[in-house]
């Protein structure tokens, strides 16, 4: 499917049974990192851990997931969501970051996991800079226990779910930080000038 809104009775081929899967979304800036590391540090010292990001973002830290405040957890990154069932191990607890980054087959791997018996944390951006969904999280949205955070939009101080570039999009490295992008209300967003890359179904698709 090409990227934008997610079409309705998509959902009809994902299992509701035996997930135990926690997402954590909202645009850049809304603090999904440090609620990520907030559940793993509220863990007993002695829970097994994986905690994983995807290879693509290597904005900070290769081996670390970071919040753009630099709190930091170790973190080992993978090249395509099916790698992650290879690196789980026996944890108990799976955290990801940044799944807008993974393949679509992210939802099937956090189902799995789930019946595996591990409980699953994740983050990620609902909505990409062209204020569309990522079909991916979309879809686990539906089957997660999902946490909306917000940030306050750098226009109007109002609470922000959009990611907005405030610089032009030259070519098609999509990731970015403070220097690219700022949180913004519903009001005050824009999507870019330049239309989305061809294949790009969010902010950046991860090598396969
Ligand atoms: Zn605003």
């Amino acid at each position: 499917m090409p990227f934008g809104r997610c079409p309705e009775g998509e959902q009809a081929d994902i299992s509701l049974a035996n997930t135990t899967i926690e997402l954590i979304i909202g645009c850049m800036f809304s603090g999904k990192t440090t609620e990520l590391i907030r559940r793993i540090e509220a863990l007993a010292p002695s829970t097994g851990i994986a905690t994983l990001k995807p290879a693509i973002d290597d904005r900070y830290s290769p081996t670390h997931i970071v919040t753009h405040n630099r709190q930091t957890a170790a973190a080992q990154t993978v090249q395509n969501a099916r790698a992650i069932l290879d690196l789980v191990g026996d944890a108990e607890v799976v955290a990801i970051d940044e799944i807008h980054f993974f393949d679509d087959a992210i939802v099937e791997v956090c189902q799995e996991l789930a019946q595996r018996g591990m409980r699953v944390i994740c983050t990620g951006l609902d909505l990409d800079m062209w204020g569309d969904v990522f079909p991916h999280v979309e879809k686990l949205r539906r089957i997660a226990e999902t946490t909306v955070l917000t940030a306050e939009c750098k226009a109007c101080g109002r609470p922000a779910n959009r990611t907005h570039r405030t610089v032009p999009l030259l070519d098609n490295n999509l990731v970015g930080g403070p220097e690219e992008f700022e949180p913004r209300c519903e009001q005050c967003f824009a999507p870019p000038a330049a239309p989305k890359p061809a294949g790009a179904t969010g902010l950046a698709q991860p090598p396969d």
